[in-house]
């Protein structure tokens, strides 16, 4: 019988952990094959090649790690995969997604999984994410969609989806937009159509550094002043609201962003920044003329790695236009 090809790979992440001695604490144990033991209706969908990648927590990912992995996943698909997953852990799993969607140029789909239980835990959810990430690689309907997320019977599109809760099952959502799709009896659903994908090239250059700092009340500007200083190449802010800044941060601003870009997001985990409301110091519009670039509705780690991306490709005097896509709401 002709099943299509899917390629899997294992990163680590609760997914693959288990205990190793009583009271040890969790760890990543359980290598691809392991993983595809635990689905073993998988067998009657496709023909699965599966690669154990790392062995990570997904705190210790790094950007060059995941530009193997798109190496790895590049070569599945000109290989003959219909669709690739990637099982990782969750926290990282709203940043990798987008890295990856930023650079996937193929219509192939590319779903990424975990599970927010470890494997040996009552209720396991790692199986039924992977059956479900599986069918979303499958599906005809993924085609064209970039990268996805998918999590407890949902499919969040990279760009839009956040980890929202530290521990609980339903930990991802996709603020103002929702879900893509869902898995209802194995089927994949999709309540909006594909939206048109913007791919940046593979960035040749990877020792760039982008700060990520976050206002606070009453926050010192030690650092904030230093960033030139400390060798940055471009720095975010995660600041409060509709993207403000307290006055002695906004002052420091002009200095950095006539060397390297700034961008100014906001700290809220759900909506867009101002551009034209505010005109007190530290506000969006003076801190636009301070020569920030305010992200819309780009959250700020995403921000910082579509930047770390553009500086990587010599991009970065389009910055403005990749922040004001709409794909970040789709
Ligand atoms: N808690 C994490 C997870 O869900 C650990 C990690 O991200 O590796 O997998």
């Amino acid at each position: 019988m002709y099943l299509p090809k899917l390629a899997i790979a294992s990163l680590g992440g609760t997914v693959s952990m288990q205990s190793q001695a009583n009271g040890e604490g969790i760890v990543p144990t359980v290598r691809s094959d392991g993983l595809l033991a635990s689905v073993p209706e998988l067998k009657t969908l496709a023909h699965v090649a599966a690669d154990t990648l790392g062995m990570l927590p997904s705190a210790s990912l790094t950007f060059e790690f995941l530009l193997s992995v798109l190496w790895w996943a590049n070569r599945q698909v000109e290989q003959g995969a219909v669709g690739v997953v990637i099982t990782q852990g969750t926290d990282t799993l709203e940043e990798t997604a987008t890295f990856l969607d930023l650079l996937w140029n193929h219509d192939e789909p590319l779903v990424l999984t975990g599970a927010m239980r470890s494997a040996t835990e009552a209720g396991a959810d790692g199986p039924a994410n992977l059956l479900d990430a599986c069918r979303v690689g499958l599906a005809r309907n993924s085609r064209g969609r970039g990268a996805q997320v998918v999590m407890n019977g949902q499919i969040h599109p990279a760009r839009a989806v956040r980890k929202t809760d530290s521990m609980a099952l339903q930990a991802f959502t996709s603020p103002i937009v929702g879900p893509v799709g869902l898995l209802v009896e194995g089927t994949v659903h999709y309540l909006r159509p594909p939206q048109q994908r913007t791919v940046l090239p593979v960035p040749q250059q990877t020792t760039q550094a982008v700060a990520l700092l976050q206002a606070s009340l009453s926050a010192d500007t030690l650092l904030l002043k230093n960033i030139l200083a400390l060798g940055y190449d471009g720095l975010v802010i995660e600041a409060f609201g509709a993207g403000h800044l307290c006055a002695t941060w906004a002052e420091a601003i002009d200095a950095i962003a006539q060397k390297i870009p700034v961008i100014i997001a906001t700290r809220c985990g759900s909506g867009s920044t101002a551009s034209s409301t505010y005109g007190f110091i530290g506000g969006e519009m003076d801190l636009i003329r301070r020569g920030a670039s305010m992200a819309g509705f780009t959250c700020p780690r995403k921000a910082r790695m579509l930047l770390w991306l553009l500086i990587g490709c010599h991009r970065e005097g389009d910055l403005a236009r990749y922040l004001k896509e709409d794909a970040w709401l789709h």
